[in-house]
């Protein structure tokens, strides 16, 4: 075997096998430590096929946020709606919060059935160029608890990637299970042959969420995934009626804005508060097209031409993964 070290144990495993470090025939040789540690295991397969599979895709965002109900999965549903509002270009939304699907149901197709073709699953199509994709597809009800141990949550995401029929596409927004879990590692490992334009983040004004976004730069930091930029979601309230901007969740600490000058990143854009969208979300449309001249809509789209400047400028701004 070729990976078996000349001054190996008599019944070495081999470097890269799964059972590198472990079988008993490992007990004193010299490399025992370095093999159990995993880093002789050849890389999996799947990332060079994954790589391949994203040559046909231009551009690959991920949508973070450091805790749950800040309005990630809003936000990606409708990053990928405006994108999508430029009819020649493909967009995708790839759903892998994997506790909690949302995007389904703020899509409005939840219920949808995935189709296995020969050149792998059919993604769910909302307009002619925007595809969804859920694991909310896959449950028998959206009630399902969703309990998956890390090796099944990372084969259904090397599958979302590798075994979807994306077709060509211009963008591919990936919504991510709120902080950093297993989930985030898997993503940016099957992709790290398929470069990673980089990750929006989204917060809300207040200290305990932006406590929580600071973990999450830290980590996106560490493993060298690009920072597009933060945008602060739920940032005042403008009355629809007398067009007053209140402050719901007043920032006592200087909001994402003074974050951002801390920690060297651009701040996106901020989108206020606004009922509508949760009742737009709830009925499956979108709130750009209902109220396409609200502040917060005209807030998401000046978002979006940031985003789509960014991927515009192959990561030119913001922050470099190097
Ligand atoms: P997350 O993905 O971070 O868990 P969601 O996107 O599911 O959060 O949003 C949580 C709730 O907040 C949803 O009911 C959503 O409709 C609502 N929401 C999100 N952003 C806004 C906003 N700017 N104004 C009003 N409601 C919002």
């Amino acid at each position: 075997m070729a990976d078996v070290p000349s001054d190996a144990p008599q019944h070495c495993p081999g470097t890269s096998s799964e059972q590198a470090g472990k079988t008993s025939s490992c007990q004193g040789c010299p490399n025992q430590n370095l093999c159990a540690s995993g880093a002789t295991k050849a890389p999996d397969p799947a990332i060079e096929e994954i790589a391949v599979k994203m040559l046909s895709v231009k551009h690959k965002i991920l949508v973070l946020s450091g805790k749950g109900g800040v309005g990630k999965s809003t936000f990606s549903a409708h990053l990928a709606h405006a994108l999508a509002g430029d009819s020649n270009k493909e967009v995708a939304l790839l759903d892998v919060d994997i506790c909690g699907p949302s995007i389904p149901r703020i899509m409005g197709v939840e219920g949808e059935q995935v189709h296995q073709s020969g050149s792998g699953w059919s993604p769910v199509y909302v307009e002619d160029n925007l595809a969804v994709m859920s694991i909310g597809f896959l449950l028998s009800s959206p009630d399902d608890a969703v309990i998956w141990r890390g090796p099944k949550k990372n084969g259904m995401i090397k599958q979302f990637l590798r075994d979807v029929d994306w077709g060509d596409l211009d963008y591919l927004v990936v919504d991510t299970p709120p902080g950093t879990s297993d989930e985030h590692l898997s993503i940016v490992q099957y992709l790290s042959s398929a470069h990673i334009d980089g990750a929006v983040i989204i917060t809300t004004p207040q200290e305990v969420s932006l406590q929580d976004v600071r973990k999450e730069i830290r980590f996106c930091r560490k493993v060298k995934l690009p920072i597009i930029g933060v945008v602060e979601n739920m940032s005042g309230f403008v009355c629809p009626k007398c067009k007053n901007t209140s402050e719901i969740f007043p920032s006592t600490t200087g909001g994402a804005e003074r974050m951002c000058e801390e920690m060297n990143l651009t701040l996106l854009g901020r989108i206020p508060l606004d009922p509508r969208i949760g009742k737009s979300c709830d009925e499956g449309k979108s709130f750009l097209a209902e109220f396409p001249e609200s502040p917060a809509a005209l807030a998401y789209r000046s978002v979006v031409q940031s985003i789509q400047a960014y991927c515009l400028s192959e990561g030119t701004q913001g922050e470099s993964a190097d």
